[in-house]
């Protein structure tokens, strides 16, 4: 039986593993990769690496370390956590169990992709998934921002802060009336486009125009130097679904020492309801979990 079953290697989970490595916990790392989302970078001809938190350097050196420590790590996706008694039974893809005194989830959240001609071939070149990453660096840019959620809006807001030109496709009618909503339709750079849907991406090595289908059919092409896909991510909490308090977008509940409601299941990173999806926070909630795991665990060490 293992101390610790952390599931998840992104930023959160490494940080939570080497931790309890750390703390000399009997620990293991379950997960589908290593590195999670700091996987993917936007790439666009102006961005200098500098202009970007991305927090790497310390994840990398968590990853390298996990890497090394063969023993500690297992790559497989985690199908199901279950409460026995004491102890948390843990079913892997393949139907191997594994038994463990506590359990850390995170495995992050995905985007929701549109799923038109294009997407795929531009993800990550020029068309991207976290405004709140890159928005600063768009200074005097054109952008679209693609959501009909506050997520969006927010996205668009910060961005007509510094571009030129701003789009906002797919906006709905009540969310333009908040504040923000207001504020972005007296924008001068703000064009916001309603009762739309997104067609295609198109571009040359960067994703360069979007094309929009407007409510009578029409297809029309917008130009910009970048595009954003802002809709709400979607928690990879399946496996826990049934055992642990989630809010109303599926996020793990997590108190402010990544404690859920179920003793010795602890959460970290973006699967939970805590504030914003950035890799420095998830590096710091990896750390509060595995410290906080260490706690409950500390009785029966
Ligand atoms: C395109 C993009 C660019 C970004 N750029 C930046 C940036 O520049 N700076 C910044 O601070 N933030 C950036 N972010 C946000 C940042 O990447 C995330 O906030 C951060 O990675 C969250 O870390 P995490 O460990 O919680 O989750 P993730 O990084 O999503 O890691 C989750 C891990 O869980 C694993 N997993 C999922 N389901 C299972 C399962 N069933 N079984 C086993 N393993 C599973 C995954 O394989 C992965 O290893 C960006 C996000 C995106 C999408």
């Amino acid at each position: 039986m293992y101390d610790l079953i952390v599931i998840g290697g992104g930023p959160a989970g490494l940080t939570a593993t080497v931790y309890a490595i750390r703390k000399r916990l009997n620990v293991l790392l379950l997960s589908k990769d290593l590195g999670g989302k700091t996987n993917y970078h936007l790439a666009l001809p102006w961005i200098e690496d500098y202009q970007v938190i991305k927090g790497l350097e310390v994840v990398n050196k968590f990853r390298t370390e996990l890497e090394y420590l063969d023993f500690a790590r297992h790559i497989e996706s985690v199908e199901k956590v279950e409460k026995n008694a004491d102890h948390f039974k843990v079913t892997t893809k393949g139907k191997t169990t594994l038994e463990a005194k506590s359990v850390i989830i995170a495995t992050g959240a995905r985007q929701v992709r549109m799923d038109v001609p294009g997407e795929k071939q531009y993800t990550m070149k020029g068309l991207c998934y976290s405004a709140l990453s890159y928005a600063p660096i768009f200074i005097d840019k054109s952008v679209i921002v693609i959501g009909e959620e506050d997520l969006a809006l927010r996205s668009a807001g910060e961005l007509a802060t510094v571009a030129k030109e701003v789009t906002l496709v797919c906006a709905n009618a009540k969310m333009m009336d908040s504040p923000l909503g207001k504020k972005l339709v007296a924008a001068k750079n703000v064009k916001v486009l309603s009762d739309c849907q997104v067609a295609e991406v198109k571009g040359d090595d960067y994703a360069r125009t979007l094309v929009v289908k407007d409510s009578k059919g029409k297809l029309n092409e917008f130009h910009a130097d970048g595009i954003f896909v802002e809709k709400a991510l979607t928690p990879n909490t399946g496996m826990v679904k049934r055992l642990v308090d989630l809010d109303d977008q599926d996020r793990i509940i997590v108190d402010c020492a990544c404690r859920t409601n179920v003793p010795g299941l602890f959460a970290a990173g973006d699967v939970t309801n805590g504030y914003a999806e950035q890799v420095l926070i998830a590096v710091g909630d990896g750390a509060k979990a595995a410290l906080s795991a260490y706690d409950y665990l500390l009785p029966q060490l």
